[in-house]
């Protein structure tokens, strides 16, 4: 990382009347998490439980085989500790000096709100809405934690759903809309720990208008070529970097 590029983004952050932060898997590896479908833990999920993530994180699954869904789910997404990740607590400095417009996670643990970060979408929910598919109670982490096995609603004891997107699931259409439109009106994006080709947020970008794209990620992309500014690194070291943290 060289104090070239640094200050270039450094101006592109000052100069944009309108950045929108966009967080990818890179922002939960730098605090030590992992996405579900990374190959190497996948490959451990499937050791350990017999059956891969792409089966096992899934409403089928979920719904026909609560109890091996819960043990999963707690066991691998319901981490003891679990504070605000570094890069989310620079995002919320950086709304705070309005120096960020908005900021669209695919991450499920809720970071940037937790940091906070008032403007956010979380793109595939997050794990602190636990919610009765029957009455729409909602349940905090600790009760679906604590729970013996299946956690049932503590009014109505019906089942509780995991506020999250499983692998599969259609994402819900107006948080769609509303990334869109945050996009559309970007001077400045940002993608964070994530890359042009990314799964979730490539069709996103098409949307993309303003006039500088940056990205900041550990792992070197082809499509990186197309982004203005490119940063090899963890986001946490540039922001802090940047005095944002
Ligand atoms: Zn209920």
């Amino acid at each position: 990382m060289t104090q070239n590029i640094l200050s270039q983004l450094e101006t592109a952050i000052n100069n944009s009347n309108y950045t929108v932060a966009l967080c990818g898997s890179g922002c939960l590896k730098e605090c030590g998490l992992y996405e579900l479908k990374s190959q190497e833990h996948a490959y451990a999920i499937e050791s350990k439980y017999g059956i891969s993530p792409e089966y096992l994180y899934t409403s089928a699954y979920y719904s026909s085989r609560p109890k091996q869904f819960f043990d999963f789910y707690k066991n691998e997404l319901l981490t003891p500790e679990n504070p605000p990740s570094p890069t989310s607590i620079a995002l919320a400095a950086m709304e705070k000096k309005e120096k960020l417009n908005f900021t669209i996670t695919s991450n499920i643990f809720n970071f940037p709100q937790r940091a906070g970060c008032k403007n956010v979408i979380n793109l595939h929910g997050h794990i602190y809405n636990n919610y009765c598919t029957t009455c729409g109670h909602n349940h905090s982490v600790e009760y679906i934690k604590n729970s013996d096995s299946i956690p049932l609603c503590e009014k109505c004891g019906r089942a509780i759903r995991p506020g999250v997107s499983f692998f599969g699931d259609m994402m819900d259409n107006a948080l769609i809309t509303k990334a869109i439109e945050e996009i559309e009106k970007s001077e400045l994006l940002l993608l964070l720990g994530t890359t042009l080709r990314s799964e979730v947020f490539h069709h996103f970008l098409n949307h993309f208008n303003g006039h500088t794209l940056a990205i900041i990620h550990e792992d070197e992309d082809v499509s990186d070529k197309n982004a203005d500014i490119v940063i090899y690194s963890q986001p946490k070291k540039v922001f802090h970097e940047l005095g944002y943290i």
